[in-house]
């Protein structure tokens, strides 16, 4: 077996760099790129199915929150019947892809991040206009797209190199990776850029075949992602790009025999529903289907008596705050010492007052809008539940605006069992929640059915220890924020009904697009 490193030279992963919006130059090129994309709102964007561009007569469009009435583009409304061709169009190419060497699918994943590179301010717009993220958090999303096309281009030149088994007297053996076969993937609309392509460049790279449906939210930047991968090389029948409804082709994709697994980002709701019905055999089908599911949080920042309070109002306000609460790992609970309980609020409340709302292509307002009108119902009601759990401090109500304007929400004295407590809200909503001492704040943090991101804000050595041995989420932030996972840095993933901690941008993860073929032949010696 040839190496791939003979093939290949690439240099150690690092991070993709933030672009400095506080230098001018950067400032202007992302005002006319905002600009550029503005001009071609509306445009129509096709499927491929079958390497073919498929329309349909039912259109659907994406729309901007900031702004309802801009259509950002116009979409396809697939059939269960596409749907079930896509899985077979994608079957009958794996044959082909998965023959395709390691260092070829790599390669791909580094062009493609070249590409992302060259356009970044494009799509940064694109971001900022389609899902309602700011300057700052949309080029987060891009350049967390190019970090997973680096990292897991790597990640496959290194599982491709041959693996380190005993040797047996007597034996020739060897372990190599191989794909799957079909994987359907299925992202939110919240990381709709880095989710949405982390999930299909890691399907690619690992030598499957996909059918990939966006969010219904945010198809637009994922149109864009895919041809950008047809430009890097990859072929056309390897990536299945399919818009509809969610709850009508969804079930049809995942259900389907020759589906070999699902990708999913999501909600709670919908993945123990992907888990159920793809656990299901179906006539036809030869395997066990795999799951690769990550849902919703509950996410908690405990502040200890002892913590550097300062630093936790700025990290609370900031988890909660930014993308308006709409992140897997935003912090939706704080949970304080009884003994600074008074001081913390206070501060947290004056902090959140200077937040800005509006439109997300401002770069003055610090929060967007809420994704859709639908969010935006569900958050309102969240808001009067809590405000009769709790006491409202600041925030409550639309903010001023066309969009889907929340103001960021405190409600504070909130009881641990409430549901404000134990829900996920998705929103600008903040509930804070008193404990005695710092055992009993970790003991409330632990208290729900999710176990995503978790942080905790001390001085104190020993109980920094404590949360590090007995705080169960996924991912653990200490004296920081508890969002902005980073690809290599963090590998993100969480516990219970967060998920099945599939680890993205973390060295397992591949894995799980992978299955092992172990060989061993008997020779004379
Ligand atoms: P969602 O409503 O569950 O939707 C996720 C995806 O599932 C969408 O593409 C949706 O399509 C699709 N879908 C809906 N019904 C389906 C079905 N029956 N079968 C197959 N697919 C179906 O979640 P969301 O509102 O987009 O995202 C927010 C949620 O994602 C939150 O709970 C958040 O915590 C979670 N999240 C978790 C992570 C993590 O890493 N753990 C990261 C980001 C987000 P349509 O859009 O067409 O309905
Ligand atoms: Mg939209």
């Amino acid at each position: 077996m040839a190496t791939a490193e003979k093939t290949v030279h690439v240099s150690e992963f690092t991070n993709e760099t933030f672009i400095d919006f506080s230098k001018p130059e950067n400032r202007k090129r992302m005002e006319d790129a905002l600009k550029k994309v503005k001009s071609e709102f509306g445009h129509e964007y096709p499927m491929w199915l079958g390497g073919k561009k498929v329309t349909t007569q039912e259109k659907r469009t994406s729309t901007n929150p900031s702004r309802p009435s801009e259509v950002i583009g116009e979409f396809q409304n697939a059939t269960a019947e596409m749907a079930r061709q896509a899985v077979e169009d994608a079957n009958k190419y794996f044959d082909t892809w998965k023959k395709v060497p390691a260092e070829e699918r790599a390669k791909c994943l580094f062009r493609a991040a070249q590409i992302v590179r060259e356009r970044k301010y494009e799509l940064n717009a694109l971001v900022c206009y389609e899902v309602g993220k700011t300057w700052i958090e949309a080029d987060a999303d891009i350049a967390e797209t190019v970090d997973f096309c680096e990292f897991y281009g790597r990640e496959m030149l290194r599982l491709a190199e041959p693996q380190k088994l005993t040797p047996m007297r007597g034996e020739r053996n060897y372990l190599v990776y191989i794909p799957l076969g079909v994987g359907v993937v299925v992202p939110p609309w919240n990381f709709p850029c880095a989710i949405m392509a982390g999930l299909v460049v890691a399907s690619l790279v690992t030598g499957n075949t996909v059918v990939v449906k966006p969010a219904a939210d945010s198809p637009t930047i994922a149109a864009r992602f895919i041809d950008i991968l047809f430009e890097a090389g990859v072929p056309k029948e390897a990536v299945n790009f399919i818009t509809g409804p969610g709850s009508v082709i969804g079930d049809v994709l995942v259900q389907h025999p020759k589906t070999r697994y699902i990708g999913f980002t999501g909600s709670k709701e919908v993945g123990l529903r992907i888990s159920e019905l793809a656990g299901k055999a179906v006539p036809g089908q030869i395997w066990i289907k795999r799951t690769v599911l990550e849902m919703g949080g509950k996410d908690a920042i405990v502040v200890d008596d002892e913590a550097d309070i300062d630093a936790a109002v700025e990290g609370t306000a900031q988890a909660a705050f930014s993308y308006q609460g709409q992140k897997c790992s935003a912090c939706s609970r704080a949970i304080v010492s009884e003994k600074i309980y008074d001081t913390f609020v206070q501060k947290l409340v004056e902090r959140t007052k200077k937040i800005t709302v509006g439109p997300s292509d401002d770069p003055n307002n610090y929060m967007g809008p809420v994704i859709n009108q639908s969010a935006m119902k569900t958050i309102l009601d969240y808001i009067e539940v809590g405000k009769k759990e709790g006491k409202l401090l600041t925030g409550g109500k639309r903010a001023a605006g066309d969009g889907f304007f929340i103001e960021p929400t405190i409600i504070a004295d909130v009881d641990p069992k409430a549901r404000l407590a134990q829900e996920e809200v998705f929103g600008p909503v903040l509930a804070v929640i008193k404990a005695k001492n710092y055992d009993h704040a970790l003991e409330i943090a632990n208290n729900t059915e999710f176990g995503l991101t978790g942080a905790v804000y001390s001085r104190n050595p020993e109980k920094i220890k404590k949360a590090e041995d007995s705080f169960h989420v996924g991912n653990l932030y200490l004296n920081r924020k508890c969002t902005g996972a980073m690809v290599g840095a963090h590998p993100f993933g969480g516990f219970n009904m967060s998920g099945t901690d599939s680890k993205t941008g973390g060295k397992d993860y591949l894995l799980l697009f992978l299955q092992a073929k172990s060989v061993a032949e008997k020779v004379s010696n």
